[in-house]
């Protein structure tokens, strides 16, 4: 890991970010019902950090919770983005929502799951691992 790397990821409005000081340990995007609503988008991109990677957090988020996989999901009361979130399926990770570094983007995704619900329009890099669930 190079320590300079400093990546922001900010919600839509401006108001919330969080910024990390490494690339992810895992990232891909998900294709899910869930995923489609919470981004408004064909797929989610979730993008894993070690929660000591966190480095500054600024504004205000609010939460919400889904009994599935024990999810807590901070979102921009201004504008509603879903910045990060935590997860039992990644207890010492933090998730952050991959769209939301877009300025500078990270590293290319390397899986998909929930990949049987993906809108056949979508095509993908067939180097991925594809998970159907
Ligand atoms: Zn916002
Ligand atoms: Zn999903």
């Amino acid at each position: 890991m190079r320590s300079e790397v400093k990546n922001q990821a900010v919600c839509a409005c401006g108001q919330a970010s969080i910024t990390v000081n490494a690339l992810p340990t895992t990232q891909g995007i998900c294709h899910c019902t869930n995923c489609k609503r919470r981004t408004g988008s064909a797929f989610g991109i979730s993008a894993y950090f070690p929660k000591a990677a966190v480095i500054e957090m600024t504004g205000e988020t609010k939460v919400y919770r889904l009994n599935h996989l024990k999810q807590e999901r901070h979102f921009c009361p201004t504008c509603g983005t879903t910045l990060f979130w935590f997860t039992s399926a990644a207890a010492e990770s933090i998730g952050i929502a991959g769209g939301c570094f877009a300025d500078e983007g990270l590293p290319e995704p390397a899986y998909s799951v929930t990949d049987r619900k993906r809108w056949p329009w979508v095509s993908l890099p067939e180097r991925w691992k594809v998970f159907p669930e």
